[in-house]
């Protein structure tokens, strides 16, 4: 068979093609693992080549390297998202773990027959999300596994996971695409020309779905007007509250998130005095200049300060919104200006 873009379902992404055609050769030859790990950093799409995989391998007549026919009993209730032999299982809410309950959910579905003796397929995401006993849960099944079924268990910090139930599963991992491929993919997405995909990749640490989810979140003009101020902060030409009641609508995870970026860079710059290799590069001459004087130690604090808000957030605790932001804008004045 060629390997054409046109034989692979059209929603796998072309830095996917080769863990594609190896699983679905695996099942062609009857050989697919019974438990796979998809494991990389965000915003290289596993998430949905889990579901893709999961689509192709519940339809009853896929064609060239596992491309849906979209109008079989399968594929319809695929659509219609009610097969009784698919089921994703994920934290009831952003943040929260994924309970045994559902773990046990997972394992009575396993154990049930499936549809005229096709594929069942679970597709566990995050699966660092899984508490302890969860997870203990799952390695039953994972040691016993049921014909015909596969367990697809979603992570980018895979080695996070406990080592009994990596070892029993196979590992594909996603890297993310050589620079110039990322490059050509973003440029057709982007239909703005104002829009610069080379800063915008590299501000996604080269994740090309990332830098297009920070596009469409409107990260790019949030970064613009943050920097702005917070540099003016940095000179003594701004008000700390002032600025927390000027971002206070902003999401509070991308402001945090951005000023990490920027105090990384300052980090960067001291160790190798190089303005190259800075992320935020169209911001050098501030970032340098606001590093200068700061010194090493309050650097780190405030990293810390920073990094425990992000976790306080990514956790959902009831946080003052307001007061985060003033705090966070009165220690930058504290630590980084001169
Ligand atoms: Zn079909």
């Amino acid at each position: 068979m060629s390997n054409s873009s046109q034989d692979f379902p059209i929603t796998i992404f072309p830095w996917q093609y080769g863990s594609w055609q190896q699983l679905w050769e695996s099942k062609q030859k009857h050989k697919l693992a019974h438990a796979l790990l998809l494991v990389g950093m965000d915003g290289l799409g596993k998430s949905q080549f889990a579901y893709e995989l999961a689509a192709a391998l519940l339809c009853r007549e896929p064609s060239g390297w596992g491309v849906r026919c979209g109008k079989c009993h399968g594929c319809c209730m695929m659509t219609a998202k009610s097969h009784p032999d698919f089921m994703v299982v994920e934290p009831a809410e952003t943040g929260k773990k994924i309970s045994v309950d559902q773990v046990r959910d997972v394992i009575k579905n396993v154990n049930e027959t499936t549809l005229k003796g096709g594929f069942r397929v679970i597709i566990i995401s995050p699966a660092t999300s899984m508490n302890v006993n969860a997870a203990n849960a799952l390695l039953k099944t994972l040691e016993e596994p049921a014909p015909n079924t596969l367990l697809m268990l979603v992570s980018n910090a895979g080695l996070r996971l406990p080592a009994t139930i990596i070892s029993r599963c196979q590992q594909v991992a996603f890297s993310k695409p050589h620079h110039a491929d990322a490059i050509a993919w973003l440029q057709k997405k982007i239909s703005d020309e104002k829009v610069n995909p080379q800063l915008l990749l590299k501000l996604a640490d080269g994740a090309p779905l990332k830098a297009l989810a920070l596009l469409e979140s409107d990260v790019i003009s949030l970064r613009q007007g943050l920097y702005q101020d917070i540099y003016s902060l940095s000179q003594g030409q701004a008000d700390p509250l002032q600025l927390a009641a000027k971002w206070q609508d902003g999401d509070p995870i991308n402001i945090v998130d951005l000023l990490l970026s920027w105090l990384t860079d300052i980090l960067r710059f001291k160790v190798t005095q190089d303005p190259v290799d800075l992320l935020n590069l169209d911001y050098k001459t501030e970032i340098t200049r606001t590093g200068i004087n700061l010194l090493p130690n309050n650097l780190f604090v405030y990293i810390d300060y920073l990094q425990q808000a992000r976790s306080d957030l990514m956790r959902a605790i009831n946080l003052n919104k307001q007061l985060l932001l003033e705090t966070l804008f009165i220690r930058w004045t504290d630590y980084v200006s001169g």
